[in-house]
């Protein structure tokens, strides 16, 4: 408990109104449960964008058949048959504690500049979702970014009077420290420099970072948990409350394939072969184990668990 991080601002507006708040869904969102309870602790998914992207790509090398094999657990979600394109939602999750409300990864962001890519100078309603959900910017105490790939900090900051400000002004940004180091050591890499720039420069420039280095509880039960691989500051949030177990396990996983096939190599993370030892380490840790997941990417449903079957496979089993 030493080690809590406490808001220099206080705590606003965490209260049970917020939660009560009707919630819109806008044209095309998804009828499923968008807020789950854990003990004293809620989790609100609160969607930036939907996008596909080949399966061939993401996993180099994959016998890709598996995908077909294990259509059961993911198709329509997951994966697309006649594309061969994986789908990923970016998101946002809104953790509220009974005295914080916490913005864990911020999806893409609108009017960033991302080249080619369908996030480019983006408008897209992400604050009306996080509106839908309960939440407004000034409410949110603290931001996780479980790192620092583009897709993840996009909601960090967002334009004013054309300037990319902190999107959340009274929050307290949590930073791993190596995930800072790594992306400046990186900034030539493609995409590094530019989302780096307008998603986390304004963010230190505003004097709103708490830099960590490790593991550090936020609140009774709700932890940051180291965890490099797929980036070299790579950050989970863990969450026990009254017994009630789950895990924000940002890019551990992309796709639930690699459940399945931890050891299959994952075109996004940094370090191929450290991203393959903390996701054996991470799905190791979780199967049969009474630990509601939360992968940053995972649509639909979106949270599940990891169970065996006979013969030990393993698969990811979402919620209903
Ligand atoms: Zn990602």
């Amino acid at each position: 408990m030493s080690d809590k991080l406490i808001s220099r601002r206080g705590v606003i507006g965490a209260g049970l109104g917020a939660l009560a708040a009707t919630r819109l869904r806008p044209a095309g969102a998804q009828a499923f449960p968008s807020t789950w309870t854990f003990g004293e602790v809620t989790i609100s998914k609160v969607l930036d964008m939907t996008g596909p992207f080949s399966a061939a790509r993401a996993f180099p090398g994959a016998d890709l058949s598996e995908m077909d094999k294990y259509a059961d657990m993911l198709v329509p979600w997951h994966y697309e048959p006649a594309t061969k394109n994986v789908l990923f939602d970016y998101q946002a999750f809104v953790v509220r504690t009974p005295r914080y409300v916490i913005v864990v990864d911020g999806g893409q962001g609108n009017d960033k500049p991302r080249g080619s890519s369908e996030a480019n100078m983006r408008k897209g309603p992400f604050l009306e979702n996080l509106k839908a959900a309960g939440v407004v910017p000034e409410q949110v105490n603290f931001v996780m970014n479980t790192h620092f790939h583009s897709d993840h900090v996009g909601w960090n900051t967002s334009t004013k009077d054309g300037k990319f400000v902190p999107t959340f002004p009274n929050a307290r940004y949590i930073f791993n420290q190596a995930e800072v180091d790594g992306s400046r050591a990186n900034l030539a890499a493609a995409g590094i420099g530019v989302s780096f720039a307008d998603s986390i420069q304004p963010v230190l420039d505003a004097n709103i970072v708490d830099f960590i280095k490790g593991d550090r509880e936020i609140d009774n039960g709700v932890r940051i948990v180291f965890s490099p691989g797929h980036t070299p500051g790579h950050q989970a949030l863990s969450i026990n409350s009254k017994g009630k177990r789950a895990i924000l396990c940002g890019d551990l996983i992309h796709n639930p394939i690699e459940v399945v096939h931890p050891e299959w190599e994952v075109l996004f993370d940094a370090d191929k072969e450290a991203g393959k030892v903390q996701r054996h380490k991470f799905v190791d840790g979780h199967t049969d184990v009474d630990v509601t997941i939360f992968a940053a990417h995972f649509r639909g449903p979106t949270a599940g668990k990891i169970v065996s079957e006979r013969g030990g496979k393993r698969l990811f089993k979402m919620l209903a």
